[in-house]
């Protein structure tokens, strides 16, 4: 069956005439602009950007090695992840699946949009269970989430896996790439054009050291970024993050040294982890945050707090029980962590 993303799109979607900004109008080269009721003042930040973001998506189609018309940029990918929702599923009607756990924006978009998201355990080694998967959706599921590498679960879903996924279902198949920078692989990103459902988020948050430009992206078929940017507010990325984002496109030395360090201090801190009183279980990691099975999360979660160092307890999250997630910081921050959880699990404080 050909899969057609505008006969998946909501009717309401579908026939929308989007709103035509100046910027869309005239997209020539001016040199007086009267058309916009902008002040002529205060250059170059008085101007609307531009609600295309022709230049960024080509500088980014160019890096990622993707076409620009396959290029969805938002207000970071949690942009895209709400966008997903009120094109595709009809509140009250339809449904979305996701494995969990997972990372929570997925069931948060879904909730505020009123659209049943069924959620689906993944296996006990936090594989996928594509079985499962497809046994929780039915002909009214639009959209399937992955995360791979997973939040919080910090493992990356086996690429056979999803694609057979992608073959097997008539849903549009979200992979949110958001860690795959720390994984030292492309994840699905090269079977794009295999796969007309498949959508690949990922976002300038982790690896670009961005998270405060708010800058995400969505890589799909052309219709489906058609089907996105119809319904986006027209001046979705400021000209800030535009202009920031550029300029870190064009130096990616740094990224990749940040790349670098974290995966090296991650590898250290799971060797130093292992040799730690009170931890039980590292479990293996493609991202850049290591899920710890410990031996009192909370009162470990709360001992750290007070010494400054805030780690995000995961211990109440259905197969990460006992489990606290910790960020890779710099190699000073870990140093001061491991000593602190040193003090806390052998010290005789609190314990
Ligand atoms: C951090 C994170 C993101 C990033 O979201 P932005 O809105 O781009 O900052 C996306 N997905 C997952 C799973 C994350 O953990």
């Amino acid at each position: 069956m050909s899969f057609d993303p505008f006969k998946l799109a909501r009717k309401n979607i579908r026939e929308l005439i989007p709103y035509s900004s100046a910027r869309d109008e005239f997209t020539g080269r001016g040199s007086i602009y009267l058309d916009a009721n902008e002040n002529p003042f205060n250059a170059p930040y008085n101007r609307y950007p531009d609600p295309r973001q022709k230049l960024l998506k080509s500088k980014a189609g160019e890096f990622f090695s993707v076409s620009p018309e396959k290029i969805f940029l938002g207000n970071g990918s949690d942009e895209a992840i709400d966008l997903l929702f009120r094109v595709f599923c009809e509140p009250g009607e339809d449904n979305a699946v996701s494995m969990s756990p997972s990372y929570g924006m997925y069931s948060v978009c879904a909730g505020i949009n009123n659209v049943e998201m069924r959620k689906v355990l993944l296996n006990e080694d936090y594989s996928l269970n594509v079985k499962s998967i497809l046994e929780a959706s039915d002909e009214h599921t639009r959209l399937i989430f992955l995360c791979s590498p997973n939040n919080p679960t910090g493992n990356m879903l086996e690429i056979s896996d999803i694609l057979d996924l992608a073959k097997k279902t008539d849903a549009l198949l979200a992979v949110d790439e958001a860690y795959i920078d720390f994984s030292g692989t492309n994840g699905v990103l090269p079977h794009l054009d295999e796969f007309p459902n498949l959508v690949v988020l990922r976002t300038f948050s982790k690896a670009w050291g961005l998270a405060g430009i708010r800058l995400g992206m969505a890589f799909a078929s052309e219709e489906i970024v058609g089907l996105l940017s119809k319904v986006k507010y027209p001046y979705n990325l400021n000209v800030l993050t535009q202009d920031y984002a550029l300029k870190m496109i064009s130096e990616t030395k740094q990224r990749e040294e940040w790349v670098r360090e974290i995966v090296t201090e991650r590898e250290i801190m799971v060797e130093k982890l292992d040799r730690m009183p009170g931890v039980d279980k590292i479990h293996p990691s493609k991202a850049n945050f290591l899920l710890v099975k410990v031996k009192k999360p909370k009162e470990l979660y709360n001992y750290l707090k007070d010494k400054g160092i805030i780690v995000r307890d995961r211990s109440q999250v259905e197969l990460c029980e006992g489990a606290v997630r910790i960020t890779i910081g710099t190699k000073i921050e870990n140093k001061i962590l491991l000593r602190e959880m040193y003090r806390f699990y052998s010290g005789g404080k609190n314990t």
